[in-house]
């Protein structure tokens, strides 16, 4: 990022013009079509080994099982959330809010050090647009300038041909993240239900699987660039994000202007130039369509392709490589590598608690939540014994993936006794049962107007809840 209160690192043309439009609209305000010239190079290369390890755990997520559950669960319409095989209720809500406080929190801090080293390299997007439907684009339309030239042709057999099977190949794969995307969503069993019974029984199921399909292919074979461009919110956020410190894909402006071509330098002294040779490479390899050198814009996704053509062309005239590298503005302006600040320690620090709260919620968490009061607008009772008695609501959430037999007890008096009005069964798996209980003390057991008392939960004479409560005796008209 060039400032203009530092005019001496200004590179010598005028490329402030790139900050008031976006390069993939024309002046009309019509789409412009990227041709990304096909990247090679060692971060390509890692980022594909990188990216096919991430497709190998989003694809075969669904399948692994732990304690015979999904892995992961994200089932919003049922408000089923299973998370490494734990699960997840409504009333678990405080640990969803802290857990997205985190998220939050670890996206601020790594962008603010990193940058947008995520959308790069694990950004599901970037991941199947540069690593999977590109590289299709790629093997069958050929190079950017064969699928330019295909894109100006014609409708002839050859392009018919080409289109349509790129085009069924997209569609096809769309249709996999469609069905990988739904497994997590409703579970792979129920997915396998969907696929294989009459379409008749889950009509909505099969709605949902085309309409996915349908936005997945628009997204890949159509909207492309645009949806990290005008779409996602966490390119916009980066003005507030990241600073002079923060890493990212980086034209070094102080060793590479001034820039000239090779045909310019003839004859020339050349250490009165900088080591680019405007060759145009790195903005012909980028899939946002921008030029790295005008510094950091909104729309690069940190994609490393134009460090590996820069790369190339600085092997090629014998100079060292790394024009365009990862670093900052301060690394670029003072030459260090990377450098924190009071912003990163403080977030670092915020974070830090917050995950170890979140841990200890995450650890002490109980697999049973019983919600007991006394039911509303209900005084004493006077029993055929009489006995004093209150009449309680209670609801318990069996979380486990266990049917659990579960038992009310008084605790404290040891005296007192507890009738059930509906009889308590077995809870099944991951259900609620609602039932109402009458608790009772002989006259003289009563301490006042309310006497205080304990109740348990007990699972297998276990005890695994204590709640505390009280009885109305008379006199009290609460
Ligand atoms: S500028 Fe470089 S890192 Fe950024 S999107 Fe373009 S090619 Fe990728
Ligand atoms: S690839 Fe390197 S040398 Fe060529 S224009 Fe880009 S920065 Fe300059």
């Amino acid at each position: 990022m060039y400032t203009a209160s530092d005019p001496t690192l200004k590179p010598e043309k005028d490329t402030e013009g790139y900050r008031d439009k976006l390069n993939t609209i024309n002046e009309e305000g019509k789409r412009k079509w990227i041709y990304p010239k096909k990247p090679k190079g060692r971060f390509y290369n890692w980022r594909t080994w990188f990216s096919w390890l991430l497709l190998g755990l989003m694809f075969g997520g669904p399948f692994v099982k732990v304690n015979d559950q999904p892995i992961l669960l994200l089932n919003v319409l049922e408000r089923k959330f299973i998370i490494f095989g734990l699960a997840f209720w409504p009333q678990d809500f405080h640990l969803v809010v802290l857990a997205l406080l985190c998220l939050v929190l670890f996206i601020v801090l790594f962008t603010a050090i990193f940058g947008r080293i995520w959308c790069g390299w694990a950004c599901p997007q970037t991941i199947f647009m540069e690593m999977v439907f590109r590289k299709i684009e790629y093997l069958i339309e050929g190079d950017f300038n064969e699928q330019r030239k295909l894109d100006s042709e014609p409708w002839n057999s050859r392009k018919v041909f080409k289109k349509s099977l790129k085009l069924g190949i997209f569609y096809i794969l769309s249709f996999v993240i469609a069905n990988t995307f739904l497994a997590y969503i409703i579970g792979i069993d129920e997915l396998w239900k969907i696929i294989n019974d009459p379409i008749q029984e889950h009509l909505t199921g099969f709605i949902a699987i085309n309409l996915f399909t349908f936005v997945f292919f628009m997204v890949f074979a159509r909207f492309r660039e645009q949806a990290c461009q005008i779409v996602c919110p966490y390119g916009r956020f980066q003005s507030v994000l990241v600073d002079n410190n923060t890493i990212a894909v980086t034209y070094d402006f102080k060793r590479g202007e001034s820039r000239a071509k090779l045909s310019a330098r003839k004859g020339q002294d050349d250490k009165q130039f900088g080591d680019c040779i405007d060759c145009g490479l790195c903005v012909r390899v980028c899939p946002a369509g921008i030029d790295i050198r005008n510094g950091i814009q909104l729309e690069c996704i940190q994609c490393t392709a134009c460090i590996d053509a820069c790369d190339s062309v600085m092997d090629s005239i014998n100079k060292p490589r790394g024009l365009i590298r990862y670093t900052s503005y301060n690394g670029v302006t003072e030459g260090y590598k990377m450098k924190s600040n009071w912003r990163t320690y403080a977030y670092s620090a915020v974070l830090v608690v917050l995950l170890t709260i979140f841990f200890t919620l995450l650890l002490t968490r109980s697999d049973t939540e019983t919600t007991f009061l006394r039911q509303r607008g209900t005084l004493h009772i006077t029993l055929e014994n009489g006995d004093i008695g209150n009449l309680y609501t209670y609801k318990i959430v069996n979380k486990t993936f266990r049917e659990q037999p579960y038992e009310l007890r008084v605790i404290d008096p040891p005296t007192a006794n507890l009738q059930y009005v509906e009889a308590i069964k077995p809870l099944a798996p991951q259900s609620v049962f609602d039932g109402r209980v009458i608790i009772s003390l002989k006259p003289e057991q009563l301490q006042g107007s309310s006497t205080p008392i304990r109740v348990g939960v007990f699972i297998h004479g276990k005890q695994v809840e204590d709640i505390k409560s009280s009885l109305l005796g008379p006199g009290n008209t609460r």
